[in-house]
């Protein structure tokens, strides 16, 4: 990676002191190849060990989660939270549970949400956790027993006013409804304030479910119509398949565009006529069911399980899978076949060669903690919802997230053009996140 001489001792340092933590070491880079356009504007921003501190997570939960499998057998996995940044408000960030899951990981996912959470102008700061956990191929009843196991160590370092977890890769209603069981067991209290993405009988919020693939459309469609383009009569390309790829692909289709390709982590469906939403959740959501299953039932469309999603020639890509699912040649494929905006869905989905490959090609690229900060933001009204004691309208709410969607495209896009880099989201949206966390850690001293 080639590093700027105003940020190479920041970066030097992160590599010596984290080492074998590369997806962390990745995240850190691409914010400080945007802070030197900062820090040749604002010497102060370079001073009080501030980047140092925003570098350096506040607390770091190491712990052992023992359970007991539907054969008799002891597991034993390990869970994490990083808890990174609190000056804007508690801890907010979800859980993943995924046998990929490690402490690199964890504090890439805990350093993106620092500057997401600033971005949806909500009094949250910055955090992630999960587990190498698998939930893939086991019983309702063993994800209930990790769960609470997960909990019984969790539950001591979270709470409304200090830390607030939520779902991420692995963790969806099932698993929060587990999550939040336990916690309530262990604390006797009825905390609903502790988790966001409950069930909608017990503290959840309308549109939570559907807000980080709606959001995510919602901020495509604000760079499309800057370039005076519209989503109807598009081909759109969605990797995954999971909570994320879902809601992005039914927004879009609901704006009028054509969603021609869908995967999971075994195979890809490439449907020129459109995906069966309907369907979809069904395979997806209800049967727990792969993008196989899904192929089997449809007509007119091809299954691959080799090969790369992003061979198909389309309009727009939303990558809504996993980080670094989309690299370099991916990248000149896609720009070669002439597709022209590419928003992320997923965190860091696309690898740095990837982003120079669409700055170079001049395709329009909106970073994740811009496009996805949609599901954050709403579990924050949840909060908000969970505070008053009170419920929203689904129309309400959609609005409120689709306003923040819009407020933060504003705010990439002006940014982005006060630093000289007019439709460089990556920069307008790491600049306006970092400006306003160290705005308040400065305020609040060295702590
Ligand atoms: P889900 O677990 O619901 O779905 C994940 C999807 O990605 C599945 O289709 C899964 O396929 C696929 N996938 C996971 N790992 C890989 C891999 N290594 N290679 C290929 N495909 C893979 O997760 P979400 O939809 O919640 O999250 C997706 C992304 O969005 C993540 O990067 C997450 O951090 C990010 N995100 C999620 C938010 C949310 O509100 N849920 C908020 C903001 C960001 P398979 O089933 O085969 O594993």
């Amino acid at each position: 990676m080639s590093v700027d001489s105003t940020i190479k001792g920041y970066y030097d340092k992160i590599l010596n002191r984290n080492p074998g933590e590369p997806e962390f070491h990745q995240a850190v880079h691409e914010v400080l190849q945007s802070l030197k356009f900062v820090l040749t504007k604002d010497a102060h921003y370079d001073d009080f060990g501030l980047i140092e501190r925003m570098v350096e997570p506040e607390r770091q939960i190491i712990f052992r989660v023992p359970w007991v499998d539907d054969t008799g057998v002891v597991q034993v996995n390990r869970g994490f939270r990083v808890q990174f940044n609190s000056t804007l408000g508690p801890y907010k960030g979800g859980l993943r549970f995924h046998p990929s899951v490690n402490l690199g990981i964890v504090k890439f996912l805990g350093f993106e949400q620092i500057f997401k959470n600033s971005l949806t102008g909500l009094p949250i700061g910055g955090a992630k956790g999960g587990a190498d956990f698998d939930p893939k191929g086991r019983s309702d009843r063993e994800v209930m027993t990790f769960c609470q196991s997960f909990m019984t160590e969790l539950h001591r370092h979270i709470g409304e006013y200090r830390d607030v977890p939520a779902g991420d890769i692995g963790v969806g209603g099932r698993e929060i409804g587990y999550l939040f069981g336990q916690y309530r067991r262990l604390t006797n209290e009825y905390e609903s304030g502790v988790l966001t993405g409950k069930g909608l009988k017990w503290g959840g919020s309308l549109v939570r479910t559907e807000a980080t693939g709606y959001g995510a459309v919602y901020f495509t469609q604000e760079m499309l119509s800057a370039d005076k383009q519209r989503f109807d009569g598009a081909r759109v390309t969605v990797s995954g398949s999971g909570n994320v790829a879902i809601y992005a692909a039914q927004k879009a289709q609901e704006l009028g565009a054509t969603v021609i390709a869908m995967s999971d982590s075994s195979g890809y469906v490439h449907a020129p006529d459109g995906i069966n939403i309907e369907l979809l959740k069904d395979v997806k959501e209800r049967r727990r069911g792969r993008m196989s299953d899904y192929a089997a039932e449809v007509d007119r469309v091809t299954y691959r399980d080799s090969g790369s999603i992003w061979d198909i020639e389309t309009d727009v890509a939303l990558p809504c899978a996993t980080q670094n699912e989309l690299d370099g040649e991916a990248a000149k494929t896609l720009a070669d076949q002439g597709c022209r905006y590419v928003a992320e869905g997923a965190n860091m989905p696309c690898t740095a060669d990837a982003v120079d490959v669409f700055r170079r090609r001049g395709i329009h690229f909106a970073p994740g903690k811009a496009a996805n900060a949609g599901g954050v933001a709403t579990s924050a009204l949840e909060m908000q919802q969970n505070a008053s004691r009170d419920s929203w309208s689904f129309g309400y709410t959609d609005k409120r997230l689709r306003s923040i969607m819009s407020n933060i495209f504003q705010t990439c896009a002006t940014t982005a053009e006060e630093y000289d880099q007019p439709g460089n989201y990556v920069v307008g949206a790491n600049i306006a996140g970092f400006k306003k966390v160290a705005d308040a850690m400065l305020a609040q001293g060295v702590i």
